[in-house]
């Protein structure tokens, strides 16, 4: 008797010890979208000592065991943060979406403060090689390889170390006088994009320590970055969250700390069934944003598109059409993707908008290019997702018109 208490207590101890919650501080919004330390509960944990939960594993660079609760407060909070809004980001896509792809999609490890390049054969490349910062990238599943002891991994997503860049080191004329929100609205309203390209591929690259020089070329810098200006923007610090210094010389993204830029990546995941994770385009980045837009569900930002829209917006100071060479500026192509898609959830209506997303990459491919498959899917996913297609095409051509479409 006395025994089987025993076992009975010690079982009932362990399993109320065995918590699949866990309160602790992470990066939020506030109500005005600006950016707090918060108290917030993690659910779905298998650990009840590390960030290893029933979806994500939250590890540093290339560690497999999951970062600690106790671990130091830097890494920490942005362990808490990543896995905070990565649940998020997948309750939106199981719940509101209903998208079966992602309930069923299997647990994915997250490296945090990881620098390593990716391989498609050997998952990182070495440690010497062109370490990245001030990024985020989403990688497919790779088989491994055996005879290098490179075991197989699942998608996983990569967010970078923060490098603080000096702004005299952004190679770009005038801009340590301005302020960083006057600097991003002249860019967006008069400078013409090329600037704007410049400017995000300065901050986003990897920055070679001895020479202290910026490399603009990076290939992960051309080939993956985290979406649209606005997005970038909302990552860029010109006063740091957490102590809140402020700093109008030097500019970083710490991207494991910025909550749209965290949706944005698992969107990547959630759409990769049809867009797969191979390489980006304007299409899958502009797609991406528009859930991380979904996700972050603020009043705020959704004024702050519609504002930045300049290619359609009532308060765009130059309306900009669209152009075939669009297709080939990267930072336009997805601005200008990102517009086009938040304007085309207001014409379907906002109830059945993220629904009609979602159909939406069932009508487009990694290929897909904006004058041909977009606005044919777009078309096309109306037929079937529209409450009356008949009048909705007519308004998402009239829409596209006059973009200049
Ligand atoms: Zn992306």
């Amino acid at each position: 008797m006395k025994t089987t208490n025993l076992i009975l207590s010690s079982f009932l101890f362990a399993s109320s010890v065995f918590a699949s919650e866990f309160s602790t501080t992470a990066l939020i919004r506030d109500d005005n979208h600006n950016p707090k330390v918060d108290t917030v509960t993690l659910t779905d944990l298998e650990s009840t000592e590390a960030f290893d939960g029933k979806y994500f594993k939250i590890v540093k660079g290339k560690e497999e065991t999951a970062v600690k609760f106790n671990a130091d407060e830097q890494l920490r909070l942005r362990a808490a943060t990543t896995y905070f809004h990565l649940m998020k980001a997948r309750n939106f896509f199981v719940d509101v979406v209903k998208a079966d792809y992602v309930a069923n999609f299997p647990k994915m490890t997250i490296r945090i403060e990881h620098s390593n390049q990716f391989s498609e054969l050997g998952h990182f490349t070495n440690d010497a090689y062109e370490p990245q910062f001030n990024n985020a990238l989403s990688i497919p599943a790779g088989r491994g390889y055996a005879p290098r002891n490179v075991a197989p991994w699942g998608a996983e997503i990569w967010f970078r170390p923060s490098k603080k860049i000096h702004i005299n080191d952004l190679k770009v004329n005038n801009l340590g006088t301005q302020e960083f929100s006057v600097l991003m609205a002249s860019f967006r309203n008069q400078i013409h994009m090329q600037s704007l390209n410049k400017f995000l591929t300065n901050v986003i690259v990897s920055v070679t320590d001895e020479a202290s020089e910026v490399k603009p070329f990076s290939s992960e810098s051309l080939i993956r970055t985290v979406g649209a200006s606005l997005m970038l923007e909302l990552g860029f610090r010109a006063v740091d969250p957490v102590t809140k210094a402020l700093s109008r010389k030097w500019y970083w993204l710490d991207t494991a700390m910025v909550p749209e830029i965290i949706y944005h990546e698992y969107a990547h995941i959630a759409l990769s069934d049809k867009l797969v994770l191979s390489h980006s385009t304007a299409i899958i980045e502009g797609m991406a944003d528009f859930f991380a837009g979904q996700i972050a569900d603020s009043p705020t930002l959704a004024k702050g598109i519609k504002q930045y829209n300049v290619y359609n917006g009532k308060s765009a100071k130059r309306k900009q059409n669209y152009m075939t060479e669009f297709e080939m500026t990267e930072y336009a192509n997805t601005d200008f993707v990102f517009g086009l898609l938040w304007e085309m959830k207001k014409i379907v209506g906002e109830d059945r908008g993220v629904a009609f997303m979602y159909e939406l990459r069932n009508n487009l491919t990694t290929n897909s290019s904006i004058r041909n498959e977009l606005i044919e899917g777009l078309l096309k996913s109306c037929d079937d997702m529209c409450s009356s297609p008949f009048n909705d095409r007519i308004s998402i051509l009239k829409a596209l018109n006059h973009k200049g479409i």
